[in-house]
């Protein structure tokens, strides 16, 4: 059975983040992956303007998908900085959804320090049921065999509560591919970033290729090894002895929208 997976993150590197490791084995194993960016990401320079920055990073989340083999990376046209959980992309999400038709629906949690991140999480929940009553826009068609499952991505937030995860998807055999898909949002792990973070002694022109590699790997990949040593028994209870040594690994948590979690339900979708 093939499955297709539609992953929702706020910016043109979210997804890229949360699921690329898990994405490139999906994608070698047959199944289909979609990323959105629900935003254009037009806010993220501090020397760029508005305009010139969302076409340079929509051409990086092309250069990503290309280098992972996505199904697709489509990037809305909604300004960085200003998504609000609005009716009008309350419509926007739930068309996207009955298009692609996925098995599995993954985006932020509604606790988080972006206000897109926020909004994101909320419009995806907000369009969770109502994407399968046909009676909402009508001119996008419920598809025949609609069945989706909705899921969280992972974070490190501990208020109001840290994320639970339901399956750990080990990464190693995929993070130098996983560096190749975030080397691609140049202007944000290389120019955009370092300055917000007020690295101001950081010059990527002065890096080789070796330093900007490692740049990503112990700057942003972290989490995923920070994460693989604090989820370590579901890696275990996955994979056994395999779950133990795991470096780095990407987690995954479904969405409470029934009384019961269908735990295993939602692992066989990830079984690679
Ligand atoms: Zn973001």
């Amino acid at each position: 059975m093939k499955y297709r997976f539609l992953i929702f993150g706020a910016h043109p590197d979210d997804c890229d983040l949360a699921f690329g490791g898990t994405a490139l084995q999906l994608l070698k194993a047959g199944h289909e992956v979609k990323f959105v960016s629900v935003t254009n990401g037009d806010a993220g320079h501090h020397i760029m303007q508005p305009a010139e920055l969302a076409a340079r990073r929509k051409a990086e989340t092309q250069r990503s998908a290309q280098v992972a083999g996505l199904t697709e990376y489509e990037v809305l046209d909604n300004h960085d900085g200003w998504l609000t959980a609005s009716l009008e992309n309350r419509a926007q999400i739930i068309r996207i959804i009955r298009r692609f038709n996925p098995h599995v629906v993954l985006t932020h949690r509604l606790f988080d320090y972006h206000a897109d991140h926020r909004a994101t999480a909320q419009l995806v929940q907000d369009a969770s049921f109502l994407a399968g009553v046909p009676l909402c826009c009508p001119d996008t068609p419920v598809p025949d065999d609609f069945s989706v499952v909705y899921g969280f991505l992972c974070d490190l937030f501990m208020e109001p509560w840290p994320f639970k995860p339901d399956v750990g998807i080990i990464i190693d055999p995929v993070i130098e591919q996983k560096i190749d898909m975030v080397m691609c949002q140049e202007s944000q792990f290389f120019e955009w970033l370092p300055w917000i973070e007020k690295n101001r002694q950081f010059d990527a022109a002065k890096l080789s290729e070796q330093e900007k590699r490692d740049h990503i790997r112990s700057g942003w990949l972290f989490r995923d090894e920070k994460n693989a040593n604090r989820f370590r028994d579901i890696l275990i209870e996955q994979y056994g002895e395999a779950g133990r040594n795991a470096r780095y690994a990407e987690f995954f948590a479904l969405m409470p929208l029934r009384e019961e979690k269908d735990v295993a339900g939602f692992r066989k979708f990830f079984q690679l």
